[in-house]
């Protein structure tokens, strides 16, 4: 994935800041550091650019 690009949400996030897509964005996960921070990133369908939001969450690593 392309290094992600800061965003911030206004009133709504639906446009692509990059590209100008109108429709929304595709989501993926990137896992940070050794724990079980998760980042949430938005990918354009369209020109593929990723965004961060700043967002995280937290899923447990699967047990091996
Ligand atoms: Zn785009």
């Amino acid at each position: 994935m392309a290094q992600p690009i800061a965003v911030q949400v206004n009133e709504e996030l639906r446009t692509c800041p990059e590209c100008g897509y109108q429709n929304g964005f595709h989501v993926a996960f990137q896992r940070e550091g050794q724990g079980a921070t998760v980042a949430v990133r938005l990918v354009c369908p369209s020109c593929s650019a990723a965004f961060d939001l700043g967002l995280r969450i937290t899923i447990e690593r699967p047990k091996t």
